[in-house]
Parts: C-alpha cells; structure tokens; sequence
C-alpha cells in the first residue's frame, strides 16, 4: 500500500464544511463572518500518553477527544482537524480500527479531517484542530473575578484511578476497574458545556492535567486566589470508596487525564449553570469560589486545610 492509497482509505471522507479538504498543497477554511479561529494542537506519543499495544480504537478516540477538549475549555465550536501521524507500518488492521474511532467521534461533533501528514517512524499522532466562535466570548483562563463561584463538569479522578491500577499502585475489583476505564480511555469531552457558558462563564480550563495544576492556571493568568472545599468535589461511587487512601485523593485533586471543565461564573449566574447541566444532562458541580490572594487552599469539612500534594502532570519534572 502506498502512502496516498493509505490516506485515500483510512483518512479521507467527505469534507462539506471546508472549502477545500484533502488531496491538495493545503485546505482552504472559512469561519462565519464576525467569528475567529479558535486553533490548538496536542500530540499523542508512545510510551508517554498510551502504552504501546493500546487498543487502537480507543486511540483514534482519545486522540481527537483530548483535542476536542481543548475547543471546549475555550468555548469554541470545533469545525476541522489535520492529523500529522508517524506509523512504524501500515498496518492496515491497526489503521482501520483507529480511523473508526476517530472518525466516530468525529461525526458526533462534525468535525471534519481536513489534511495531515503521514510518515514512518515511532507510533506518534499530533491533531491540530481549527474551532471558531465570537471573538469576544472565548472563555478565557485569565477572566476569573473575585467571588465567581468554582464549578466542575462530571466527576473528578476516575481516569487516574484506573491508570493507578493498571500501574499496580492499588488494586481496584474488576467491577471498579470496568466503571472506570471508560474515562481513561474515552474521555468524553465537553463540548457542548463551552459553547453553552459563553457569556455565562468568566473563566475557564479542561482539567486534563489534574483540577489544582489546571485551577492554577487560571488562578495565574486571573491573578487571584481560590478555596476549594474538598468535601463538595464530585466523585463517582468507585472513588468515593478510596477517597480516605492518600492515593485515591491524589487521584481527585490531581489525577491527569480528567476531560472535565472547571470554569468561574458569578453568583448570579447559578441559576443558569443549573438550567444548563439539566438541559445537557450533565453534573456540574459548585466546588469553592474566587477569593483575593494567589493560589489555591483547599479544605476539609472541618474547614482545616489539606496539605496539597498535589501538582499538575508536568513532562520536565
Ligand atoms: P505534501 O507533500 O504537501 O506534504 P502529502 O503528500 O503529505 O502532501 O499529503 C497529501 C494530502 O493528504 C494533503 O492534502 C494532506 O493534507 C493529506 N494528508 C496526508 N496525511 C494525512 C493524514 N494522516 N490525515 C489526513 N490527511 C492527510
Ligand atoms: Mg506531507
């Protein structure tokens, strides 16, 4: 198989919503008049996002959710993706399996792939992904305000959890490893709540590094503090049976790969971030507010502050 019969049969589909897709020197993307690019790019490689023999499916999946993700934390709406990706061999197996989940994903968003770059070498994917929206209501990390309560999509930890036990550094039932692999390995990632808290949110992040490395951020960039409570922080009934476990609060408060949004919201906006989570049938949860200073305290239900162990991932450290 050559390389172009490769991209004609596992990359290229129909691309309605771009000028021009695959097949020439670049595609051609046009936004809605009054509307910006919002673009981001994320790179997936072997050995240090998914061990090598991950299900490829579940791979094609992950390698646009993570990047979803992004136009979700920003509040855009994704339209196109380029996928620039290294094959040890054209496995065609291997290829048709991670296209599928790619490609659904995909559809589920219509998103179109709209070019890439296919070559040998270690297995590596990097998709950049092209949103757009108004430029004026991108949900920034530097927009958060002092008294905004803190909210968080989902639950929190349940990817980290089931890294922890494929990892062996604690032993989950295979009933609990079966609840939580699906966040480790199809993260679904919250689009529709981004494009929903423009205009409502003042902030916001996809916590895929762990909630306090991510809330930093924007504490950071918004220049002020927060406090977290750390008995209001969700966590799906698998969690909540090792949450007394150093690990498992680990997990909560920085596990990686948590596709969740955290963002800041005035007070007054409680009402529509409540009419939202009914309308997406999604959690969303109230977990501390804005404060002066800088950094984060988080604190137990006796109101005493937890010791943070807790960092963000962070590849150099
Ligand atoms: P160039 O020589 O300009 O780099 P290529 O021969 O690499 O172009 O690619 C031919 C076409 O196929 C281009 O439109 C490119 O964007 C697209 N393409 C290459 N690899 C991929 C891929 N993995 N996924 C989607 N499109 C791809
Ligand atoms: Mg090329």
């Amino acid at each position: 198989m050559t390389e172009f019969d490769l991209i004609r049969r596992y990359f290229t589909r129909a691309t309605p919503n771009a000028m021009l897709g695959i097949g020439d020197d670049s595609a051609l993307l046009q936004v809605a008049r009054g509307n910006v690019l919002a673009v981001s790019t994320d790179m997936l490689v072997s050995g240090t996002h998914f061990l090598p023999g991950a299900d490829p499916y579940m791979l094609g999946h992950k390698t646009l959710a993570v990047n979803l993700s992004d136009m979700a934390a920003m509040g855009a709406t994704p339209r196109w993706v380029t996928l620039a990706i290294a094959l040890p061999d054209a496995d065609e197996v291997w290829l048709e399996r991670f296209s599928a989940g790619f490609f659904s994903l995909a559809d589920q968003y219509d998103v179109e792939l709209v070019g890439g770059d296919t070559t040998r070498g270690p297995l590596n994917l990097c998709v950049t992904i092209f949103g757009e929206l108004p430029a004026q209501q991108a949900l920034l990390r530097k927009g958060a305000q002092i008294n905004d309560d803190v909210w968080i999509s989902g639950n929190l930890g349940d990817a980290a959890l089931a890294l922890a036990h494929l990892n062996k550094k604690l032993l989950l039932t295979a009933g609990e490893l079966e609840a939580c692999m699906p966040a480790l390995l199809e993260p679904q990632p919250r689009v529709s709540l981004g494009i929903a808290l423009r205009g409502i949110a003042n902030s916001a992040i996809d916590i895929s590094d762990g909630l306090l490395g991510d809330l930093d951020h924007i504490l950071d960039a918004s220049q002020v503090a927060a406090v977290i409570d750390f008995s209001l922080l969700p966590v799906s009934s698998v969690l909540s049976r090792h949450i007394q476990q150093p690990l498992g609060r680990q997990c909560v408060l920085s596990g990686g790969d948590d596709y969740e949004l955290c963002f800041t919201a005035p007070v007054i906006r409680r009402a529509d971030v409540s009419d939202i989570s009914t309308r997406l049938g999604l959690p969303l949860t109230r977990i501390g507010m804005i404060v002066a200073g800088r950094g984060c305290i988080v604190n137990d239900a006796a109101g005493k502050p937890l010791k943070a162990e807790a960092n963000s991932y962070d590849h150099f450290r």
